[in-house]
């Protein structure tokens, strides 16, 4: 019409379009998905933002989500009541990249990375995957306490239109024009299937025309459950429910690890339903990880995403929802940063991830070993963050060791102990920059001759990690390069003794033209019962930094 405006994509969103429809095509019923998805959140932050301001609502106090198709018109309308758009947020959410998932998968591109559906996936390829199935989308908005309603238009060629609309009340209507060969989207069978299940979790009505004759009628009924999954008792939840759910929260393609949803009276009255995801998102840990994942709903409100404040870091990988009935629903940011309540609401996440990762461990060890392929490393780094929980989380450990010699046979503290020999006080362990380092270290030789298994830790953080961790179940961990062997902590019995002293006796003339030729090089030179094959090696003191760490150091001009 004569009052639209044309205006361009942001370079990458073209960019991300094409990705999407080119990678996502043989899933393409993700876009309904997307859709009611964002309709949702749309429903979410209407009622949040109500809270405060409850004439947002209007006459309409109803939020609900509309599925509709015309086999004429070969249109798939999807609406909703929620908070709507103003046209600069149309121009801001559906013409730029707003979300810094994008952005870090058109990096991953960069990088040489493949574009398949798996990786696309990790960041929730929202509203551009209506393009997947329609050659035109037209959405139209209008912003709970606007009066002006807009309508946005692409062919997703790299530019849309903008144009005044008419819309008599809030909410959100996209309307999708389908493409040549994908009838299945105009059928009612099929678009209720997928809703059910794909959408069945979604806390809002989802309402779909009844249908006569094989016609949708102007009369609506509601094709899902409607009420917040997390609110429903867990016996009449199916694994496939908790599955779509998690995808909904989480964006992952993939199914979830596991979960565990309780609710909890007392003190605080809560349900957490919180998911370990299967594998770690590509970008996960880097710089420009957001901490999103866990979302806060106070009373069944979404309020927002609060996982910085109710997760450790170390568990940052935990995906889903806690829904307090105890925070007041005007709860900021900043109060959430400074409250006891919420200081304890953590502690029980906490608490209740790590029943979820014991039970995996003990009842599941295969399953806890491709958990700790995706995330051992964050974990570890709970022994530092959270002293509170550290012998569970020591419990929890899994590294390589002399036992199996192999460097993705991991054991855990407990195997360790299990093998000790009779009268060995100490667990050994041995840190070094890499698994062959690791394996072939000098270091090894004095407790391999002695059958003494060494925990082998050879990943970067380990060395900042087992800082953390002097003792595990009464028994002290001692690295093999540090200080003085004695025979307590290796469990040589007295007679050796004897032997040990008559050697030092003859080997003190060698000593001292070692001492002399070494001068102020070394601090000592002393006879050892470190070594069985190596006529010697270097030694640190017992508080010394690790030789790897020095030269880390080094090498970064310290
Ligand atoms: P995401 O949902 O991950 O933010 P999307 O691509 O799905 O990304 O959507 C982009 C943005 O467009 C949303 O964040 C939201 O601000 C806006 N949006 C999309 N659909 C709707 C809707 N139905 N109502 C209101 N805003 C919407
Ligand atoms: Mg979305």
């Amino acid at each position: 019409s004569a009052a639209a405006e044309t205006f361009e994509f942001q370079s990458d969103v073209q960019q991300v379009l094409r990705l999407v429809i080119h990678s996502l095509y043989s899933n393409k019923t993700i876009f309904l998905r997307e859709l009611i998805s964002n309709a949702s959140d749309a429903c979410d932050k209407l009622r949040f933002e109500a809270l405060k301001q409850p004439d947002l609502t209007g006459d309409q106090q109803e939020l609900r989500i509309d599925l509709s198709w015309d086999k004429n018109a070969r249109t798939l309308t999807v609406s909703d009541t929620g908070i709507g758009m103003t046209r600069a947020e149309l121009i801001e959410n559906l013409g730029t990249i707003a979300r810094s998932g994008t952005r870090a998968y058109l990096d991953a591109l960069e990088a040489g990375q493949k574009a398949d559906a798996q990786l696309i996936g990790q960041f929730g390829v929202g509203f551009y995957s209506a393009f997947i199935v329609a050659d035109r989308v037209a959405v139209t908005s209008r912003r709970a306490g606007s009066d002006e309603a807009w309508t946005w238009t692409s062919a997703g060629d790299g530019r849309y239109t903008l144009e005044p609309a008419e819309q008599a009340t809030r909410g959100t209507t996209i309307v999708l024009h389908l493409k040549d060969g994908e009838d299945e989207f105009l059928d009612g069978w099929t678009l209720r299937s997928q809703v059910r299940t794909y959408s069945d979790h979604i806390g809002f009505p989802i309402r779909m025309p009844v249908e006569k004759d094989g016609a949708p009628t102007d009369e609506f009924e509601v094709v899902n459950q409607a009420s917040a999954l997390w609110t429903r008792p867990k016996n009449e939840l199916s694994d496939a429910d908790y599955q779509a759910f998690y995808k909904h929260v989480s964006h992952d393609f993939g199914d979830a690890l596991a979960w565990t949803h309780n609710r909890v009276e007392g003190n605080q009255n809560f349900t957490s339903l919180l998911f370990v995801p299967a594998k770690a998102p590509f970008d996960f840990g880097g710089e420009r990880d957001v901490r999103k994942g866990l979302k806060l709903y106070i009373k069944r409100v979404f309020i927002m995403d609060a996982a910085e404040q109710m997760l450790p870091n170390y568990l940052r990988f935990v995906r889903g929802v806690i829904d307090s009935d105890d925070l007041p629903l005007n709860v900021s940011r900043e109060l959430l940063q400074n409250s006891r309540g919420v200081e304890k609401l953590k502690a029980a996440l906490t608490r209740r991830v790590l029943d979820l990762l014991e039970r995996i461990a003990r009842d599941e060890p295969e399953k806890y070993l491709e958990f700790w392929k995706a995330f051992g490393a964050t974990l570890k780094e709970g022994l530092a963050e959270d002293p509170a929980n550290k012998d569970r989380l020591a419990k929890l450990l899994r590294v390589a060791s002399t036992h199996a010699n192999e460097r993705d046979t991991l054991i855990s503290l407990d195997d360790y102990i299990a093998r000790m020999k009779p009268g060995q006080s100490a667990i050994w362990y041995l840190t070094a920059d890499g698994w062959n380092a690791a394996r072939n270290s000098p270091q090894l030789e004095a407790l391999r001759g002695r059958g003494i298994e060494v925990l082998l830790l050879h990943e970067r953080i380990d060395e900042w990690m087992i800082g953390y961790l002097d003792s595990y179940a009464d028994k002290k961990l001692k690295h093999v390069a540090k200080g003085e062997f004695s025979a307590d902590e290796l469990g040589d019995a007295g007679s050796e003794t004897a032997t040990r002293e008559a050697a030092s006796k003859d080997a003190q003339p060698v000593v001292d033209k070692l001492k002399a030729a070494l001068g102020d090089t070394v601090k000592d030179v002393r006879v050892s019962r470190r070594l069985t094959q190596s006529p010697s090696c270097l030694v640190l003191e017992e508080y010394d930094m690790a030789l790897h760490m020095q030269r880390l150091l080094k090498a970064a001009g310290h």
